[in-house]
């Protein structure tokens, strides 16, 4: 028999401290786990940072979806949208991986991707993208795009 308390959402998340990917149960987040190279305290309620290095593994391994937010450091609306997306990481804490990717750091992304302006959000799941949000958007936006469809 399965009861909720089985179920395990693995991912695999950078350390915000040395880089080095972990492999989490999202299931377990209140378990606090820590980096298993430098043993800092993985970050679970915060976005994590994704990089042209990191960006595939991360997205194709996670049992979550992954919203992810294209910006860059001088643009004003993402600056605005920031606290946002932070509130959300933290509401999501388990239930989304909450990441962004700084576009001027990593333009073969923004290549991939097709991004022309910024900031844009992105839904991954199971490695494709299911829906995309251009601009600032408040708190609603982002939990509508969370929603199976
Ligand atoms: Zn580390």
């Amino acid at each position: 028999m399965t009861t909720d308390n089985e179920r395990r959402l693995p991912a695999v998340l950078p350390c915000a401290a040395c880089g080095k990917l972990n492999r989490v149960d999202l299931a377990r987040v209140d378990a606090r786990p820590a980096c298993g190279s430098c043993r800092a305290a993985l970050v679970l309620d915060a976005p994590i940072v994704l990089t042209e290095a990191n960006f595939d593994t991360v997205v194709a391994q996670s049992a979550v979806p992954v919203m992810v937010d294209f910006y860059a450091d001088w643009c004003g609306p993402c600056r605005m949208m920031a606290p946002v997306f932070a509130d959300f990481a933290k509401r999501q804490r388990g239930r989304v991986l909450v990441a962004k990717v700084d576009t001027d750091a990593n333009p073969a992304l923004s290549t991939r991707f097709g991004i022309r302006s910024i900031p844009t959000l992105n839904v991954m799941r199971d490695g494709k993208e299911v829906a995309r949000q251009v601009g600032a958007v408040p708190m609603a936006v982002l939990e509508q795009m969370i929603v199976e469809r």
